[in-house]
């Protein structure tokens, strides 16, 4: 470490992204500049020293619900929707290695030719060895998001913080996009998120958090360096805890 080098005020942290993170300027799938900027910032936390987790989506490619309202099984929707987040693991992986920094794909469902199966402490040896572990296939099981795996998995690393990716600068009282007046809360407790209704994540990802007392901070990824400033400590987007 240099003395440029910011110091990180946390030793291990997820970072969730949804699909759509990927898009970029696409309509589908990945844009290779999106995922290459991505991948940079995620290697910039780990040259910090901190070991980052991370847990993607898969809504640039497939999302169960979307299929199921077309007709499809919910199970296999959702199977579906699982693999997509796996393809968007892999692509991670590469990116960041491309980048010089080693990644392991670690997925809920079983796909060995491919990547690793999550085994928790295998996890937790790759972190500490410096790899940035990408959890794939959410948590497994049909009917729930990667919301929620994103705070399963936290926990079970005993991660000190979720980051969650978003298009807007925190939680906000209503749409930004769509209402001018939406304010920004820079403190937020997950009761509250999950009175008001506030658009953060699922509410099953909410309860997890708030039972484990894992705190969360949502963040915008359009504002590159935001990630860094987060894990020095700065009061960037929202935080949400239990008191
Ligand atoms: N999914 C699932 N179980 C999980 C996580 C994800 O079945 O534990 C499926 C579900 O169909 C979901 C899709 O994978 O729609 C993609 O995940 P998600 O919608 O959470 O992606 P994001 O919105 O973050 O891109």
């Amino acid at each position: 470490m240099t003395d440029a080098t910011p110091t990180a005020r946390y030793q291990r942290i997820l970072v969730k992204l949804s699909g759509e993170a990927l898009l970029g300027n696409e309509d589908y799938g990945i844009d290779p500049s999106m995922l290459k900027r991505i991948a940079g910032e995620i290697r910039d936390l780990s040259q910090m020293g901190v070991q980052v987790a991370v847990v993607l989506g898969g809504g640039n490619i497939f999302r169960g619900a979307g299929l199921a309202r077309a007709g499809m099984d919910r199970v296999t929707a959702d199977h579906m929707g699982m693999l997509a987040t796996v393809m968007n693991a892999l692509a991670l992986q590469d990116a960041l290695e491309a980048q010089g920094t080693y990644a392991r794909v670690m997925s809920a469902i079983r796909i060995n030719e491919v990547c690793e199966d999550y085994i928790r402490r295998r996890a937790v040896r790759h972190l500490e060895k410096g790899r940035i572990v990408i959890f794939g296939a959410g948590t497994g099981n049909p009917f729930f998001t990667t919301d929620t795996a994103a705070s399963l998995r936290a926990i079970e690393i005993n991660a000190e913080l979720l980051l969650k990716a978003t298009k807007v600068n925190g939680v906000y009282s209503d749409d930004p996009m769509k209402n001018p007046a939406a304010v920004r809360y820079a403190r937020l407790t997950f009761d509250k998120v999950l009175t008001d209704k506030l658009n953060v994540m699922d509410a099953t990802a909410v309860v997890m958090c708030r039972d484990n007392r894992l705190p969360l901070r949502v963040f915008n990824l359009n504002n590159p360096g935001d990630l860094t400033r987060i894990v020095r400590g700065e009061d960037v987007g929202t935080v949400v805890t239990v008191e």
